[in-house]
């Protein structure tokens, strides 16, 4: 049997991350988990119902949002192995407390993030098989952070781009500088050549989803169209960045274009907390933590724009 997908689009207060279930007549691999705990009980339960044998879990980067969530599906699924390359087996073990306290907040209650992460196990050859057929990892991709990997099925020319390209939700340019989205949109565009039919974002919106089904059925269409998008969000994330002289600006100029966009809408509310931390009046949506001690990369730096106030 020729190998299927299934996408799982997690909630708005999950990030409306994904997770992406590859399968054939008996076996499945499952890409990624979720922030929140409920997602990931309500994505198991789905799973369970579709009656496959879930052989791997892959967990493509350090961030929560693709990892919290193993905490459910190693109880759901114990017979799956839970695997990750080894860059992000390591990132995952040192930024593990960290993410856990940042995110033990009012906002998610305190039944939906985990009280510990799962750190995968690392591979050593970037492939798997299902059913006979490919699954390829690579990393080096710059991302919404450092470290990000992508995932390609060549029999049905899909890729996951995880983290590398969102559509119709906004990017994550929390964690990144003039320079790293430089490298980042490189990556975006590279992802073309793979020469896929399909590119699963790793962030979007319902109407995605539905684009993601119909493509799967009509052999005769493609759907890549998240690298333009998120080249698109970059360079007018990055117009807004040099511009804006204030917060309220910031946000004004940013909901210019992007104001119909509620995935994340409030990833720019923190966006412009970090950038104007004098100038943001009380509505806008308060950070998560102190700046300099959220958003840390693997090592406990910060990656994302200094302070423009
Ligand atoms: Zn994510």
């Amino acid at each position: 049997m020729t190998l299927r997908y299934r996408v799982f689009l997690h909630s708005y207060l999950g990030f409306n991350s994904n997770s992406t279930l590859f399968y054939g007549e008996k076996d499945a691999v499952l890409i990624d988990a979720s922030q929140l705990l409920s997602d990931s009980h309500v994505m198991a339960a789905e799973i369970i119902r579709m009656r496959k044998n879930l052989t791997h879990i892959y967990v493509s980067h350090f961030h929560p949002d693709h990892h919290f969530g193993l905490y459910v599906l190693k109880h759901a699924f114990p017979n799956a192995k839970i695997i990750a390359l080894p860059t992000t087996v390591k990132d995952i073990a040192f930024t593990s407390s960290d993410k856990v306290e940042l995110w033990a907040i009012d906002r998610f209650g305190k039944d939906d993030i985990p009280k510990q992460t799962t750190i995968p196990m690392p591979i050593r050859e970037p492939r798997i098989e299902l059913e006979g057929e490919e699954i390829v990892f690579s990393d080096g991709w710059e991302g919404d952070s450092v470290d990000n990997t992508v995932v390609w099925v060549p029999s049905l020319r899909v890729v996951c781009a995880t983290d590398v390209a969102f559509h119709d939700c906004h990017l994550w340019p929390i964690e990144s500088n003039v320079e790293r989205r430089k490298k980042w949109r490189e990556s975006i565009t590279k992802l073309l050549d793979f020469d896929p039919r399909i590119i699963i974002p790793g962030h979007h919106d319902e109407a995605k989803l539905k684009i993601l089904e119909e493509v799967q059925e009509d052999k005769t269409r493609s759907y890549t169209d998240c690298v333009d998008w998120s080249i698109k969000y970059l360079d007018v994330y990055d117009e807004v960045y040099q511009t804006a002289k204030n917060g309220p600006e910031f946000l004004e100029l940013m909901n210019k274009y992007y104001g119909h966009v509620k995935a994340e809408d409030f990833a720019v509310h923190w966006l412009a907390r970090l950038l104007f931390p004098r100038t943001c009046p009380d509505w806008v949506t308060p950070l998560p933590g102190e700046p300099g001690k959220i958003f840390l990369n693997p090592d406990g730096g910060f990656d994302g724009d200094p302070p423009k106030e």
